[in-house]
C-alpha cells in the first residue's frame, strides 16, 4: 500500500540486489516501485503518468536497456516531463544519457546513501520548480491563475497538506455570452474583474487559490468549512455593484466538497462543474454541491464510456426509423424518415440516444457511431427501393463534433455513391447550436456539403443563440423547429406566435418549416392552420425499427388524418 503523503521513485534495475539497495537508501522519503527491465519499466510509466516523481534508470539490462527507455520517454509528451537519473558504472555513457533527457547521473557502486538521498531530492525539486515557472501564472484579465499552474499549484499543496479536507468550487456566469453581445465585451471584462476581485479576496483570507479557467468560469480550491451562501451572496454582491441596474446577471456555483484525493485535480473540478450545471438555466443566483445521485450518473457514464467501443464492434446500436409527414394536401402524406440512433445493451436494455450521445461527443467516439448511422440508413433507403420499389429518403443527424472532420464531406459522398443515392434520398440534419461552437468553421463545412448537392435541414431551430443571425448567412433546404416550441403551442400564446413568425421567415427564404415533436391532435391542427409544411411526432408515430416502419410504406398503417370534427375538449 503506498503512503499518500510521499511521493513515488520507480527504480530499474535488473539485478535484484541493486533495486534492494537503492531502495532501502530513499525508502524513508519516497514510496518505491520497482521494475526489472526496460519493457516492465515502460508499461509501469505508463500506467502511473502523474504519479512517479522520478525514475532512477539502469542503462545495461536485457529485454531492453535504458538507452531505449529514455527514447521512448522523450518521444511521448507525458512520460518525458518525468525526470530520470541514470545508474552506470561506466563514466562514458554520462554524455549519451544526458543527450536523452537524463537529468543526472549516479555512479556504481552506491557508496554514500546521503549523496543518493540528496541528488533525488533536488532533481525533483529542480523539475517540478521548473515546471511551475514555465506554465504561465496569471491571467491577464483578471490576474488570478492561469488553469495549468492552478493545476500544478493544488497539486503542491495537495503533497504538503494532504490530511487537509478540501473543496473544489465552480463559479459561472450564467448566460455570460449574451451580456458581451448585450452590453459589449468592456461591460463583459469589468463583471469579470469585479467577480476575480472578489474571489482573489476570499481565497486570501480563507488560504485558498483561485483561477480564471474559461472565459465566464472561476475555480476555488480552499480548506473546507466555507460558508457556501455567503460566498456566493459576497460574489454577487460585488457583481451587482459593477453590472448597471438593467442586466440581470446571475451566477451558478457547484461544490465538491471534501475532495476525494485520490481523483485526479481535473476530475474534482469537473465534479463541481457537474453541479453547478445542474442551475444552467436558473436566473437567480444559486449553488449545488456534489451529491451521491451525480455521482451515480457520473459513474454510469463512464461505464457506458467504456463499453462503446466494444458496443460498436458488436453492432448493439440499432438504428430507428421515424416517420416525417407532408401536411400542406388534404390527407397527411409519408414524405421522409429520420434516422435515430439507439443502444441495445447487454446489461441496460435499450438505452436512448440523450443518455449516450453527450458523453460520444465528450470522448470524440460521435464520428465512429454517426458513420456507423448513416452507412445503415444508406444501406436501408437501397433496400426499401429494392425490395417495396419505392424511394424513402432519410434525414440522418449530423453531430457538431462531425464539423470538425475535415473529410466530412468526402466521406458522406462515398456513402451516397456506395449505395447509389441520389441526391434527394439523404439529407443531412444538423443542429443549430453546432453553429455557436464555431460559426467559421460551420459556414465553411455546409458550404462544402452544399457544393456536392446535400440537402441540409437545421435541426432544433430556436434552441440556440443565434438562430436568426444564421439563416441571413447559410444557405438551407429546411427548418426544424425546435420542440420546445410545439410542446405548449396549444397553451401558451407566445409559443405559438413565435412559430407563426418563424414561419413567415421560413416563406420569406423560400424554406419548407418542419415541426417535431407533435404529440396530439390539437398541435397537429393548429400547426395546419399556421401552415407549417412537414411534422414528425408520436401523434403519427414514434421512432420505429426498420421492419415495422415498412408498413408506412407499403400503407399497412393508415395514417391518421384530422377528424372531421374537433376533438370535444379542444
Ligand atoms: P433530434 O434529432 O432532434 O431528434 C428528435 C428527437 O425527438 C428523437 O429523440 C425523437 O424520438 C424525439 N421525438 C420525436 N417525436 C416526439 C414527440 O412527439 N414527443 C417527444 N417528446 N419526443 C419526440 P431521440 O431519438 O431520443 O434522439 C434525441 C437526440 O439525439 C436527437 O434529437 C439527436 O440530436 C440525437 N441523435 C439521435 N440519433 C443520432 C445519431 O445517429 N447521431 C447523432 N449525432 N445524434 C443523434
Ligand atoms: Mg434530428
Ligand atoms: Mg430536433
Amino acid at each position: 500500500m503506498l503512503s499518500n503523503l510521499k511521493k513515488s521513485v520507480l527504480i530499474v534495475d535488473d539485478e535484484a540486489v541493486n533495486r534492494k539497495l537503492l531502495g532501502y537508501m530513499i525508502e524513508s522519503e519516497y514510496n518505491v516501485i520497482y521494475a526489472e527491465n526496460g519493457v516492465q519499466a515502460l508499461s509501469v510509466i505508463r500506467d502511473n503518468v502523474g504519479i512517479i516523481s522520478l525514475v532512477l534508470l539502469d542503462l545495461l539490462m536485457p529485454k531492453m536497456d535504458g538507452y531505449e527507455v529514455l527514447k521512448h520517454m522523450k518521444r511521448d509528451k507525458h512520460m518525458k516531463l518525468i525526470p530520470v537519473i541514470v545508474l552506470t558504472s561506466e563514466n562514458s555513457a554520462e554524455v549519451k544519457s544526458l543527450k536523452l533527457g537524463a537529468v543526472d547521473f549516479i555512479q556504481k557502486p552506491y557508496s554514500m546513501p546521503e549523496v543518493i538521498l540528496a541528488r533525488v531530492r533536488r532533481s525533483i525539486e529542480l523539475v517540478e520548480r521548473s515546471r511551475l515557472i514555465h506554465t504561465t501564472r496569471n491571467d491577464a484579465l483578471t490576474g488570478l491563475y492561469t488553469r495549468e499552474y492552478f493545476y500544478e499549484y493544488c497539486a503542491n499543496y495537495d503533497t504538503y497538506n494532504f490530511n487537509v479536507e478540501t473543496d473544489a468550487i465552480a463559479v459561472n456566469v450564467n448566460r455570460f455570452h449574451l451580456i458581451n453581445e448585450l452590453h459589449g465585451h468592456n461591460y463583459g471584462d469589468n463583471i469579470l474583474q469585479a467577480i476575480a476581485e472578489e474571489i482573489k479576496h476570499i481565497t486570501d483570507s480563507k488560504k485558498g487559490m483561485a483561477c480564471r479557467c474559461a472565459p465566464d468560469t472561476f475555480f476555488i480550491y480552499c480548506p473546507a468549512g466555507l460558508n457556501y451562501k455567503k460566498l456566493l451572496a459576497g460574489i454577487d454582491r460585488a457583481v451587482r455593484r459593477e453590472a448597471e441596474s438593467s442586466s440581470r446577471i446571475s451566477l451558478r456555483m457547484g461544490i465538491y466538497e471534501k475532495c476525494d484525493k485520490s481523483v485526479g485535480i481535473a476530475q474534482r473540478f469537473e465534479r463541481a462543474i457537474i453541479a453547478s450545471n445542474v442551475l444552467k438555466n436558473s436566473y437567480t443566483s444559486d449553488y449545488m454541491c456534489y451529491d451521491l445521485k451525480m455521482h451515480e450518473n457520473e459513474m454510469f457514464g463512464e461505464k457506458l464510456m467504456n463499453d462503446m467501443d466494444a458496443a460498436i464492434k458488436e453492432h448493439q446500436f440499432k438504428v430507428y426509423y421515424q416517420p416525417k409527414f407532408r401536411i400542406d394536401g388534404d390527407e397527411p402524406a409519408l414524405c421522409s424518415a429520420e434516422a435515430l440512433v439507439r443502444w441495445n445493451h447487454p446489461q441496460y436494455g435499450m438505452i436512448s440516444p440523450g443518455v449516450f450521445i453527450p458523453l460520444f461527443e465528450k470522448n470524440g467516439l460521435i464520428h465512429e457511431l454517426d458513420l456507423y448511422v448513416w452507412q445503415n440508413a444508406a444501406h436501408q433507403i437501397r433496400e426499401w427501393k429494392r425490395s417495396i420499389g419505392v424511394s424513402v429518403p432519410v434525414s440522418v443527424n449530423v453531430s457538431r463534433v462531425d464539423i470538425y472532420y475535415p473529410n466530412l464531406a468526402d466521406t458522406l459522398q462515398a456513402i451516397r455513391k456506395k449505395y447509389s443515392l441520389s441526391e434527394d434520398e439523404l439529407i443531412l440534419e444538423i443542429t443549430e447550436t453546432a453553429y455557436t461552437d464555431d460559426s467559421f468553421q460551420f459556414e465553411n463545412q455546409l458550404e462544402r456539403l452544399r457544393k456536392l448537392g446535400f440537402k441540409l435541414e437545421m435541426d432544433d431551430f430556436g434552441s440556440g443563440f443565434s438562430s436568426l443571425n444564421m439563416l441571413t448567412t447559410l444557405t438551407l433546404d429546411a427548418i426544424k423547429l425546435d420542440m420546445s416550441f410545439i410542446k405548449n403551442i396549444c397553451t401558451n400564446e407566445k409559443d405559438a406566435k413565435i412559430v407563426k413568425l418563424v414561419k413567415e421567415i421560413a416563406d420569406f427564404l423560400g424554406m419548407p418549416l418542419i415541426a417535431e415533436g407533435v404529440e396530439t391532435e390539437e398541435q397537429y391542427r393548429l400547426l395546419k392552420e399556421i401552415g407549417i409544411d412537414i411534422i414528425q411526432g408520436f401523434y403519427f408515430s414514434k421512432p420505429l425499427p426498420e421492419a415495422e416502419f415498412e408498413q408506412f410504406i407499403t400503407g399497412e398503417i393508415p395514417v391518421k388524418p384530422i377528424s372531421r370534427k374537433a376533438p370535444v375538449n379542444s
